[in-house]
């Protein structure tokens, strides 16, 4: 099993070695870490050099916080081509949606768009799928960007958004992951339902903590198992299969950065 978004730079540094152990002897075979921003994104390499087997890297700018400086974009912009080798993805990017309303009254929305259409224009020109962070009425948004962008391979990430976006989103062979939630919220059993199996990827979005059977448990890829146990029964397709089925998903995405 592959944990396909977590942002594994947010976990305790010193810990970090004996928890992979500890994910790796529970069937844990690797995890797509995205980036916040740009500090974060060395950090995301940083890992990527020390797990080089285990650690997918992907680097970017979070939306839900101001957008970059000028001067920082353009040194992301330069560290995907410099570290372009040991990449596998352009992450986390997106527009905001939480906490939009807040940034609204410091920047335009315009500013987003246009970070995101940079680093879009960029994941096309070195080949690299983007994570994307598009949610409820923003997933319209990013979806018609991807399109003017002619990006192939997109992951919409923890996804909510109406029937029909998401039809068009899975029409258009983009990949949707569910979290921990797919356990215990109808909202995101549906979501399953409409996402054909080979295109369903799953993650936890460590170290974010989740509700319901997980509510007293840390976040970790750890609860990868539970959640395929939901999936093989939301789907009834036997469990071993789903497995081989979405960790064969999240290889063919997340398909580069072997060093
Ligand atoms: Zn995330």
């Amino acid at each position: 099993m592959i944990d396909a978004h977590i942002h594994l730079d947010q976990y305790n540094h010193v810990l970090l070695k004996d928890m992979i152990d500890s994910w790796q002897n529970n069937g844990i075979e690797g995890v797509v870490a995205v980036a916040s921003n740009l500090q974060s994104s060395y950090e995301i390499l940083k890992l990527k050099q020390i797990f080089p087997n285990f650690v997918r890297a992907a680097i970017g700018h979070h939306p839900e916080g101001p957008p970059p400086s000028e001067k920082d974009l353009a040194e992301l912009i330069d560290l995907v081509k410099k570290e372009r080798r040991m990449l596998s993805g352009i992450g986390e990017i997106g527009l905001p949606t939480y906490r939009k309303k807040e940034l609204l009254e410091c920047y335009k929305e315009e500013d987003f768009v246009t970070v995101l259409e940079q680093l879009l224009s960029l994941a096309k020109h070195e080949s690299l799928p983007v994570a994307l962070h598009a949610v409820h009425e923003e997933a319209e948004k990013v979806l018609s960007l991807l399109k003017k962008w002619h990006i192939k391979k997109a992951h919409f990430h923890w996804l909510k958004a109406s029937h029909e976006v998401v039809s068009e989103i899975v029409a258009h062979g983009f990949y949707v992951s569910v979290t921990p939630e797919v356990c215990y919220r109808e909202r995101d059993q549906k979501l399953v339902g409409l996402i054909p199996v080979d295109q369903l990827l799953i993650e936890t979005d460590g170290p974010w903590k989740h509700n319901g059977p997980f509510a007293a448990r840390e976040t970790s890829p750890l609860l990868l198992k539970e959640m395929s146990e939901c999936l093989s029964n939301i789907l009834t397709i036997p469990i071993d299969q789903l497995n081989a089925k979405i960790t064969s998903n999240t290889n063919h995405l997340y398909n580069g950065g072997y060093l």
